[in-house]
């Protein structure tokens, strides 16, 4: 009797003839199988329905994703050819143990407080009214405090995001809950986003002594002159404080920028995302404009360029090996680690372990919904709204098409809410331009997975245990 498989990291064992070399498997198996897994699809926890295997290429070579257990193999092309048209693999495989999709349950971990509703910068895409959701208002202590109590659990760090507007138009509230947590027995973790218009180094010092994660919303330097303020001085403040500050942004426990990117400025961004990873070395994670205004509506031929544009800056960046900045592509980045660990993660935790605070101290489904009534989740007065937030889990059960049978199910689960709740005017409807852009983000991601494998498999262990 011919013995199961066993794959090992130099050589996967195929049951192969000479014609038919053996696969190569990237990743170590993490379980033993029933030998006859894959032929029994049903025994995994998915639906007959949904796509076990992914196809891809790179460089001359051949290569599937066992989406089930995120394993990614290298097989000869008459095996990737018969899988691309719908067939099976003729022998057993030993892979990593199937990521069990997460049955989501709510157990709010982080909040996003809305220190301001109210900004100094007048982005002409701001999802918020300029900042102000409509409310132009300053958070206050008491409601502060009692959110941070509301939430707040023995045994389970309490994440506080600081959120506006402009949070920095209201640090001496920051301050003032920073010292009060100090004095809590109770553990938390802050971080917070910022236009970085205000920035000064006594922030970034109270930022490093309270071990902050920040983030700066920046467009690059020509676009940010254009879409975010027309006071050219400021835009060349904002500019000169992330070389001056680097330093001191580089030594807090993680920064990166965020991008916001429209339709009419794709082009652009593309040359200012090259300048932003050549001369600013910051990671930088980019996102399409949140926005019901019909001009700034993406369409597919937007996100076909998207693809185009980023899958032009991967493959520079592959063909000269920077490593580092390839990894500096924070949402390429996010989905490598996944690959790299193994690990089914939502795309965000928003209404199951994330929820927003508004200055009024109102619950909202994340800080892009804060004041949109549809999506309220709750009150300090009320408490939560447990109706609410259990159509969220349900939303975010898998169960429902397309993401029931889509191959990107264990690594989104549903996907943003908002972008969708922007295209359909509902949350519950899921928009297939996000789908679209997770399609190419993966694909792309997926490529470079195998690339660090091969020749920079260091840089993949430094992701892995990376925060
Ligand atoms: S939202 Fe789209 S990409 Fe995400 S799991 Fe659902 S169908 Fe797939
Ligand atoms: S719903 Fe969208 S905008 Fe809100 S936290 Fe999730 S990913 Fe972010």
């Amino acid at each position: 009797m011919r013995k199961p498989p066993v794959a090992n990291r130099e050589r996967g064992v195929w049951g192969a003839s000479e014609a038919s070399p053996p696969p190569d498997f990237l990743e170590e198996p993490a379980a033993q199988f029933p030998p006859n897994h894959l032929l029994a699809p049903s025994c995994l926890p998915i639906t007959l329905s949904a796509p076990i295997w992914q196809a891809f290429t790179f460089e001359t070579c051949f290569y599937l994703l066992h989406v089930p257990s995120s394993s990614i193999l290298k097989v000869p092309q008459p095996i990737w050819q018969k899988v691309c048209e719908g067939g099976d693999f003729p022998e057993p495989l030993e892979l990593r143990k199937p990521i069990p999709l997460n049955t989501p349950l709510v157990n709010i971990t982080s909040i996003a407080l809305n220190v301001a509703e109210r900004c100094n910068l007048r982005c002409t895409y701001c999802y918020a009214g300029d900042g102000t959701y409509g409310n132009d208002s300053l958070m206050s202590f008491e409601i502060a405090r009692r959110a941070i109590r509301f939430f707040s659990r023995a045994g389970q760090a309490l994440h506080i995001v600081f959120f506006g507007g402009e949070p920095l138009l209201n640090f001496k509230l920051i301050k003032e809950v920073v010292e009060w947590c100090g004095r809590e027995s109770l553990v938390f973790r802050f971080s917070l986003t910022t236009n970085g218009a205000l920035l000064t180094n006594a922030h970034l010092e109270f930022f490093r002594a309270h071990d902050f994660a920040l983030r700066i919303s920046y467009d690059g330097k020509r676009l940010q002159a254009e879409q975010r303020t027309r006071n050219k001085r400021l835009a060349d403040l904002i500019e000169r404080k992330l070389e001056t500050f680097r330093t001191r942004l580089l030594s807090l426990r993680q920064f990166h920028l965020r991008a916001t990117i429209r339709r009419g400025s794709l082009e652009g961004f593309l040359g200012d995302s090259l300048q932003i990873l050549s001369s600013h070395t910051y990671r930088l994670v980019a996102a399409r404009v949140a926005s019901l205004a019909e001009s700034e509506r993406f369409e597919v031929s937007d996100i076909q360029k998207w693809g185009v544009l980023l899958t032009r800056l991967v493959d520079e960046l592959l063909k000269r090996e920077e490593w580092e900045k390839l990894l500096l592509l924070g949402n390429l980045r996010r989905h490598l680690r996944n690959f790299a660990v193994g690990k089914s993660q939502p795309f965000c935790g928003a209404g199951i372990n994330y929820l927003s605070v508004s200055t009024r101290g109102e619950f909202f489904l994340c800080h892009r919904f804060t004041e949109d009534r549809e999506e309220c989740a709750g009150s300090l007065e009320n408490g939560l709204d447990g109706a609410y937030l259990q159509r969220i889990v349900e939303y975010r059960q898998g169960g429902r098409e397309p993401c029931r049978s889509c191959w990107m199910r264990s690594f989104c689960q549903g996907g943003c809410f908002h972008e969708h709740k922007m295209a359909s005017k509902k949350i519950s409807t899921i928009d297939p331009l996000f789908c679209q852009l997770q399609d190419v983000e993966m694909k792309l991601a997926l490529r470079i997975f195998v690339a660090l494998k091969q020749k920079a498999p260091a840089h993949l262990q430094t992701l892995v245990s990376a925060p």
